[in-house]
């Protein structure tokens, strides 16, 4: 065997391209071992929302790593995850009164869907459907690639998924067909509809409108179908506001969380649910105990970590820095959106997008590759989906920054696209 033995995620080895060694990490940068500065335009997959190694969620993790480790958490529990549950539950809508913990965004998914079947069946009426929109994403698991959008992905797994729902996409001027295909879809009494809010990320970084995530939440409250709001992406301040969910005014049954709600430093989910899914769990009997668990749930490390994130969510300004981020980013997307190769550009909160013409606009179309070594070349760690180039860059990135990746795409767009 030549080279590394790592078989790196949503990588072909086939095609041998380079893939940097990185050592160490600092606010908006990664450092290579080769001296080279790299600028995280994409907080690393989305996770990092107040910059690499942040002090304040590094010392917290340095001071639990002394107190404890991993326990089991059936049956046991500790300070760090007590806590954060209460401290969650202060944060988020009031109407989320349980925390359930997992250890991804995926898991994050596979327990929301769990929790809603649960449900179901713990009231003697078990629903199994699940409605879904799409071209949504909402992890790798075989449940989560269930409800997301079908494809090249997951293709040569099809036969393990289960069948789901699919709503259109509500694209502008075809809102009504989205609303209209819930309602119908509702009578036949589906056990949950699952929504990435505001925004389809994997998917192309779709936006729609708040009052369609109202409509749609309103629709499933009027049918009693449960409401499963996965804000993996969207939480923790990407669309502007903490939540998405809460510029349409609305609150899930089920919120799922990961990404951002360490900072991004280490991993750990929660889903969230009401009153009333905990309820149907809760009895005296062990069969309806929501049957669940992975070995590092709740881990000691990671909540402290998320403790940490919470503080500096509680103490600091993030609001107005996410809001000063997108203003700066708004100003450079508009010089980007006058060039000629570019369509569809598009921004909420701290995420921006756009479209570069000519490519086939499919995840396996040439363009993502070159567009992907254009931005490796230029020391920006960007990842097109396809031809649409979006930037998510960590909250405290300056002006500089901002400025080396607007350039760069925008070089990308009048070199044709690379
Ligand atoms: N849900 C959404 C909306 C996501 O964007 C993602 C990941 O990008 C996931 C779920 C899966 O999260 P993870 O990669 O941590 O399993």
């Amino acid at each position: 065997m030549k080279g590394s033995p790592i078989w790196h995620p949503f990588t072909q080895h086939g095609l041998g391209e380079p893939i940097p060694l990185v050592t160490h990490a600092e606010g908006a940068a990664l450092y290579t071992e080769d001296g080279r500065r790299i600028v995280d335009a994409i907080s690393s997959w989305w996770v990092t929302t107040h910059g690499h190694r942040n002090p304040r969620i590094m010392a917290a993790i340095a001071e639990q790593a002394g107190k404890l480790d991993q326990i089991i958490f059936a049956g046991w529990t500790h300070e760090p995850a007590e806590t954060l549950a209460r401290c969650l539950i202060e944060m988020m809508p009031a109407a989320l009164s349980r925390v359930f913990f997992s250890d991804s965004g995926s898991t994050s998914v596979e327990v929301a869907l769990k929790m809603a079947l649960g449900f179901w069946a713990n009231r003697g009426e078990p629903r199994h459907r699940v409605l879904v929109m799409q071209h949504s994403y909402h992890g790798d698991t075989i449940g989560a690639m269930s409800v997301g959008a079908r494809g090249v992905f997951n293709r040569a797994y099809a036969p393990l998924l289960f069948d789901v729902g699919t709503l259109p996409f509500p694209a502008a001027g075809r809102e009504q067909d989205t609303l209209d295909e819930l309602e119908a879809a509702c009578h036949a009494r589906p056990a949950a509809l699952i929504v990435e809010p505001l925004i389809l990320g994997a998917g192309g970084m779709l936006i729609y409108p708040a009052q369609v995530l109202a409509e749609m939440r309103a629709i499933c409250a009027r049918h009693g179908v449960l409401f499963i709001a996965d804000e993996v992406m969207t939480g923790w301040g990407r669309t502007g506001t903490l939540l998405a969910c809460e510029q349409a005014g609305i609150v899930p049954d089920i919120l799922c969380l990961s990404k951002g709600l360490t900072g991004g430093a280490v991993p750990l989910a929660v889903t969230l649910a009401s009153e009333a899914i905990y309820q149907a769990h809760w009895s005296q009997d062990r069969a309806t105990m929501f049957f669940h668990s992975s070995s590092y749930t709740a881990n000691p490390i990671a909540c402290a970590a998320a403790n940490a994130n919470l503080a500096i969510w509680r103490e600091e300004p993030v609001l107005e820095r996410i809001g000063d981020l997108a203003k700066r980013q708004q100003a450079r997307l508009a010089e980007i959106a006058a060039l000629p190769a570019v369509l569809n550009a598009r921004q909420i909160g701290t995420i921006t997008a756009i479209e570069i013409v000519d490519g086939k606009g499919d995840y396996l179309s040439s363009m993502g590759p070159r567009l992907l070594a254009f931005f490796r070349d230029r020391d920006l760690l960007l990842r097109p989906l396809g031809n649409t180039v979006y930037v998510m860059p960590p909250y405290c990135i300056d002006d500089g920054d901002l400025d080396l990746i607007y350039a760069a795409i925008g070089e990308a767009c009048e070199l044709g696209a690379v």
